[in-house]
């Protein structure tokens, strides 16, 4: 469902990702995992248009985003994505901000929207807060309606960029409990992350970058157990 081809992306004059090839099957959770300033977020930002490439192809979903006919709007629709800043509308309950995007871009009926906000909701743990403010949840409970929110628009792909960073320790296991269940149900994930254990344990396939370029790739066993470059061994020496 992903076909990156040959991405390159500079910014100025500095060139952050240098030549990446990159697919992702349906199905498949795949983590990015690298130094900072590897160009992660780049690449990520990449596939649902947030950035342009400066060469190179970008195919989501069968969509070519580089095409003059693709509707990126539309595109985006199918790519839910989760930052490391939950970006919720302080102004509105949890539940209108899980039902703002349903309601405005699928015009789905408001009774219908809140219905779907509660079975997110309950999904991911919250229940309870549907009319809560996003002031009075923690940041953990913030991330998980980030979450139910992305997934409101009924996403064919789910991307993270370190979705648990900016959390308390105690918060990151309730996050990454529900990234797990949608892994169970079968969405395709791209996530990068800086949880080395959760990557092993949840990704079908680890993608190491570096310097942008990706370095190496295998199943988490191939990546965490036998790396083979040097660059992967580092940096496996410094996180693990
Ligand atoms: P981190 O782990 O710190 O999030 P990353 O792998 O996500 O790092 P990117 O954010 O993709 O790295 O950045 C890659 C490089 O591109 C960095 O050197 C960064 O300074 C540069 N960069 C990213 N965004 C911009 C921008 N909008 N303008 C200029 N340079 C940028
Ligand atoms: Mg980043």
């Amino acid at each position: 469902v992903v076909d990156v081809r040959d991405l390159h992306k500079s910014y100025g004059g500095t060139e952050v990702i240098k030549g990446v090839d990159f697919q992702v099957r349906k199905g498949e959770v795949v983590c990015i995992i690298g130094p900072s300033g590897a160009g992660k977020s780049t690449l990520l930002r990449c596939l649902n248009g947030l950035e342009t490439p400066t060469s190179g192809t970008v195919v989501v979903n069968g969509h070519d985003l580089g095409a003059k006919d693709t509707n990126i709007d539309e595109v985006r629709e199918q790519i839910g994505m989760v930052f490391q800043h939950f970006n919720l509308f302080p102004n509105m309950t949890v539940a209108e901000n899980i039902m703002l995007a349903p309601t405005l871009v699928h015009k789905m009926p408001k009774d219908e929207a809140r219905a779907l906000a509660k079975k997110l909701l309950a999904q991911v743990g919250l229940a309870e807060k549907i009319d809560a403010r996003p002031a009075s949840l923690s940041g953990g409970q913030k991330q998980r309606v980030a979450i139910a929110r992305a997934l409101a628009m009924n996403p064919d792909i789910m991307l993270f960029d370190e979705a648990t960073s900016a959390l308390d320790p105690e918060m990151v296991g309730d996050v990454l409990e529900v990234i797990r269940g949608l892994a169970e149900e079968g969405m395709t994930m791209i996530l990068v992350t800086h949880e080395m254990g959760f990557a092993r344990e949840v990704s079908s396939r680890v993608v190491f970058t570096h310097g942008g370029v990706i370095d190496e790739q295998g199943t988490p066993d191939e990546i965490f157990n036998h790396p083979k470059s040097e660059r992967l061994r580092s940096f496996l020496s410094k996180v693990l």
